[in-house]
């Protein structure tokens, strides 16, 4: 089938599922020359293949809240595609959750854990339970239940979950918890585990600090310092606010975050001690964004409801909440203002039309899947230091963290370069991601 084609049918059989053929449609577009230089692939049918998830677990998950209610939700895990290593991607809960969005996830989870280098092949899971306002005996309830139907599927060389969305240190540590009561080992079967147990330094850090490092390459291909720029966060869990420390240290000026509920904005830029102030309220408090603006109301503003695009006055834009979070106007309002790079900490933030106006405008754009790799190339470490029962320094691992992004950049590219100069790092990130899975499908013969 000609890649059109698949996308065409995909519609027509998944209709239900637009963040899934949105994902899809994104990437298929954007490698379709080089796949048509490779008439082996058509008839492998292999595009079709890469598409459609390796298989899909879904189940209930039944649990007791505090006042002895029983609770139902659904889980899931999509296990996309494992040619060049175990599945691998992360675990959402969120009330959105659903089984679209998690195939999208673990679509781009392949492309992503393609282009770190390390041998990881493309997952996610999840479910609508949302961890917000629940007691930490339910969380641990919810935890263990969920478990409790996947153990089978998942282990240390079959597929190794991690966090993502509601999934923190927390939650992690009670699924794996669960997982070893049931499986009776002690291996890597998750990343993002506590120190105490397998967990690797830089890991909480690592998305967000490999988004800045990403940024700095894409700066310098433009002679661009980041001191002093005005950088639009939005977000408030984990990979927002490890992006902010990051760029603090960097001398670079962090002037929104953001939640599900509305956006703050510091037009001088938030402090240390403000930032400081965010992951005690975000990791001990489980407080929200607004109350920043209520403990410091002199120099930080609270807009409810809204997003960080048309508020904050800002050089680069640095989206690291959820899917869709810039459309096409958010894209304007933020290139009107004179923005010269977006670079993605969540996954899908921009929308097509929104993705079109930055090339257009040919700033510094970085899809999440190159510039949030850096989540996933740590949590690779992670399971190579718990294969060989070792744990390395946090330097080491910034380190090699920093290497990895660079040879990401390197990778884009490579394979995104245009005539004039411009670097499409869209292209080049699914192409180089791409190649690689595709070259080891062929290998391995039709599964
Ligand atoms: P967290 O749960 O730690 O934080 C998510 C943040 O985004 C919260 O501030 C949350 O607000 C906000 N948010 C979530 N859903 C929505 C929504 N529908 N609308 C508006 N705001 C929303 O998650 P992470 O920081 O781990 O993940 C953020 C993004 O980064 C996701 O797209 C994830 O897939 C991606 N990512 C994460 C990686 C990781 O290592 N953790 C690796 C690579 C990508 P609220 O508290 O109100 O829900």
């Amino acid at each position: 089938m000609k890649a059109t084609e698949v996308i065409d049918e995909l519609k027509r059989r998944f209709p239900n599922e637009p963040e899934y053929i949105q994902a899809v449609e994104e990437v298929v577009s954007s490698i379709e020359d080089v796949y048509n230089e490779h008439p082996e692939f058509e008839r492998y049918n292999l595009i079709e293949r890469l598409c459609i998830p390796d298989r899909i677990f879904s189940f209930r998950v039944s649990w007791v809240d505090d006042s002895g209610k029983v609770r139902n939700n659904m889980g899931y895990r999509i296990q996309h595609n494992n040619a060049i290593g175990p599945y691998k991607g992360g675990i959402r809960f969120h009330s959105s959750v659903n089984q679209s969005i998690l195939k999208f996830l673990a679509f781009e989870q392949t492309f992503k854990n393609s282009l770190t280098t390390l041998a990881m092949g493309g997952a996610k899971g999840g479910s609508d339970f949302s961890p917000r306002g629940k007691s930490d005996m339910e969380v641990m309830r919810f935890c263990q239940a969920f478990i409790a139907e996947l153990w089978r599927q998942i282990g240390p060389d079959t597929d190794v979950p991690a966090g993502d969305i509601g999934v923190g240190g927390r939650e992690v540590g009670y699924m794996y918890g669960y997982y070893k009561k049931m499986a009776r080992e002690f291996t890597g079967t998750f990343t993002g585990k506590g120190r105490e147990f397998g967990g690797s330094l830089i890991r909480p850090e690592a998305t967000g600090y490999g988004n800045c490092y990403f940024l700095l390459n894409m700066l310098a291909t433009r002679g661009i310092d980041i001191k002093g720029k005005r950088v639009a966060i939005s977000g408030s869990g984990n990979v927002a606010t490890y992006t902010a420390q990051k760029l603090q240290q960097l001398g670079a000026v962090v002037v929104s975050l953001s939640d599900s509920d509305g956006s703050i904005y510091a037009p001088d830029g938030l402090t240390h001690e403000q930032l400081e102030f965010v992951f005690e309220l975000k990791n001990v408090m489980r407080g929200r964004i607004r109350e920043v603006a209520e403990e410091y109301p002199e120099s930080v503003q609270y807009f409810p409801g809204e997003r960080p695009w048309h508020i904050a006055k800002c050089d680069i834009a640095m989206p690291s909440a959820t899917q869709n979070e810039i459309d096409g106007d958010d894209a304007r309002a933020l290139l009107a203002q004179g923005v010269i790079a977006v670079s993605e900490g969540a996954n899908m933030p921009s929308t097509p039309e929104a993705i079109k106006e930055f090339l257009a405008a040919k700033i510094l754009y970085a899809p999440g899947k190159a510039a949030n790799a850096g989540g996933v190339a740590v949590s690779g470490l992670e399971m190579a230091q718990n294969s060989q029962k070792l744990s390395w320094s946090a330097e080491q691992v910034d380190t090699k963290l920093k290497e990895i992004m660079a040879q990401i950049h390197k990778s884009c590219e490579e394979f995104g370069k245009e005539p004039d100069g411009f670097i499409n790092y869209v292209k080049g990130a699914n192409v180089a991601g791409f190649m690689k899975v595709a070259r080891a499908m062929m290998a391995q013969g039709i599964l």
